[in-house]
Order: structure tokens, then sequence, then C-alpha cells
């Protein structure tokens, strides 16, 4: 009997996903014996036209991971949708935007300007700008034009699951390789590669009731109490918001949980739940005193929106 067709692509992503994929160690071995992976432009040579020739639904199954910034993601997001029976929107930047999603605090112009001319350390006198077409001897040099903002997978195509992460943990990944070849799938929609309810369920650490006189940044931290929730502590932590499925990694080294595992079931935006969940813990009555004590939590959209400022109702700055 034919092995089902796998593919995984990385459109603009940090790459963090593949190396998880690999990180299931020789579980690696089990996967390629039980599909026939086309199409992986990071570890096999296959070209766009290989994948263009195939039938449509060819591919069984697509880890699509990355957000869509340029035109070449999106023609790949649309051929893959073509090409395959099940579309994954893998990892974080796929599902909700993640930190190429920061990008949408500005716009292509705004990027570029800083990166090439603004920066602190940039030095380009000439103003010299990248091009979408630039003529060598040996021919002409191409790039994909960028768009003005950052989507999701789901914003440009229709997807079947979702799969959280930042990356998504090996275990959750075997996990979802296992129900693809059992074909026991969940229905179309369902976020897939988590477990039920939010990472404090997860997290081991003593909790009690949280009144927060004051945020610490977890690098000025020193003596962080490794037993109790770190939110009490002061310790900005995601994790009242954000789906299960890591296992509480963060959290269990001291480090706030960031909310890679994108919205707990039921929460629309998670930015703003958590801009809620903890300006609630905030231990005074006096309005000075509040604005005070927020401020010292640094970027509040970096924190809260890390991994979801596109996904979100806000989505980017108009
Ligand atoms: Fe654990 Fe963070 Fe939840 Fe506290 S807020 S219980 S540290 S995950």
């Amino acid at each position: 009997m034919a092995k089902p067709k796998f593919a995984i692509y990385w459109a603009a992503s940090c790459g963090g996903c593949e190396i998880a994929f690999m990180d299931i160690r020789e579980k690696i071995l089990d996967a390629a014996e039980a599909v026939d992976i086309v199409f992986c432009p990071c570890i096999m040579d296959t070209k766009y036209e290989d994948v263009e020739k195939m039938a449509d639904k060819e591919i069984d199954v697509t880890l699509f991971n990355g957000a869509i910034r340029s035109e070449e993601n999106l023609h790949i997001a649309e051929l893959m949708r073509r090409k395959s029976k099940i579309l994954v929107a893998y990892g974080s930047c796929a599902s909700e935007g993640c930190i190429p999603g920061l990008g949408n605090l500005t716009d292509k112009k705004g990027i570029c300007d800083y990166s090439y001319a603004e920066s602190p350390s940039t030095r380009n006198p000439e103003n010299i700008r990248p091009q979408t077409k630039t003529a060598v001897k040996e021919g002409d040099l191409v790039l994909p034009p960028l768009f003005n903002y950052v989507r999701t997978l789901e914003q440009v195509v229709d997807i079947d699951y979702k799969m959280p992460g930042c990356p998504p943990v090996p275990e959750q990944i075997w996990a979802v390789i296992e129900a693809v070849l059992s074909g026991n799938l969940p229905p179309k929609g369902t976020v897939i590669g988590v477990n039920p309810k939010t990472v404090c369920d997860e997290c081991e650490r003593s909790k009690d009731e949280k009144r927060i006189k004051s945020f610490i940044r977890p690098q000025f931290v020193k003596d962080a109490d490794p037993e109790i929730c770190l939110l009490e502590q002061g310790i900005v932590c995601n994790g009242p918001a954000t789906h299960a499925g890591c296992g509480a990694l963060c959290p269990e080294v001291n480090l706030g949980c960031r909310g890679c595992y994108g919205p707990a079931e039921g929460i629309q935006d998670m930015g703003g739940k958590l801009a809620g969940a903890i300006s609630s813990v905030i231990d005074s009555d006096d309005e000075k005193e509040i604005e005070s004590i927020s401020r010292q939590i640094v970027d509040p959209v970096g924190t809260f929106y890390r991994f979801s400022l596109p996904s979100s109702i806000l989505g980017r700055k108009v």
C-alpha cells in the first residue's frame, strides 16, 4: 500500500518548527517508515515546480509553518492548500502570527526605514535598500515583495487544523503524526497538539490569592521561590490565558509563561484577556498607584500580544 504523502513548508518564521520536528528523535525513523515526505525545502531538494506538477489533493497532509509576510509566502500557501487534503497551521507563526507578527506595530516602510537607515547599528550613507529585482551579469536576482502587514495562514487560505507552540513540543508533534496516521482526526477547525485548559493547570507551583504590589522583569529576579506561583512573586506570567500543551516548561525553570501555545479555549483576544487578568491582581484601589504599578510592565504589547497580534481583534497598528 502506498504511504501517505507528507509535506512540511517554512514561510515567515525562524525555522524552529522544523527543528522541533527533527526533535522527535528516533521516532523520526518511524515517521520516515510510515510516510513519504514529498516536499520539505529545509531538509530535501524539491522545487516549487515539482509541487505545481502534482495533482490537486495529492499530498495527504501539509504542516505549514510560518506567517504570510511576502508574495512568495502567499503563493506557496495557496499552492499547498490546493495540493493537500489536510492543511495544518503548524506552530505559532502560522496559527497566530507570532514574532514576525509584531511587525504589525508598524508597516513595511517603517520596518525598512528602521532596518536600513535608523537603527543604531546601521551605517548606510548611500541609503541602499533591498530591491525586488537586481540585474547581475549572471542574470536577474529576484526577492519576493513584502506585504505591508503580516497575516496568519488562516487569514489567506482555508485551513483544517491549527497546532500552536513556538515551537510545538516534540511529544505533541508525535501525537499529531500518530493521529494523522491512524486517521483518528478531530473535526475540522480543531486546535490540535494541545491539552485541555491552561498552562496554570499544568503548572505544579502552589497557587494562592494573587495581590501584586510591584512587577519585576525576569532578568532582575535573583531569588524566585521555585515552589510558588511566579505571578504571586510579581513576575509576569501568561499562564492564566495560555492553552495547555507544553507541560508548563517555562514556569518550571523560573520564567513566566510567554504565551506561545496561544489562547486557551473560549478566549477570543489573548492580549486583551491577559492584560485584564494581570491588571486584576494589582493590589491597590488608588488610581495613580495602579497606573504606576502597571507601568512597571515594560512593553505591554510585546508582553501580552507577543504571539498573537495579527490574529487579535486589533490585528495591526492602524
Ligand atoms: Fe504557574 Fe504562571 Fe500559572 Fe503561576 S501564573 S500558576 S507560575 S503558569
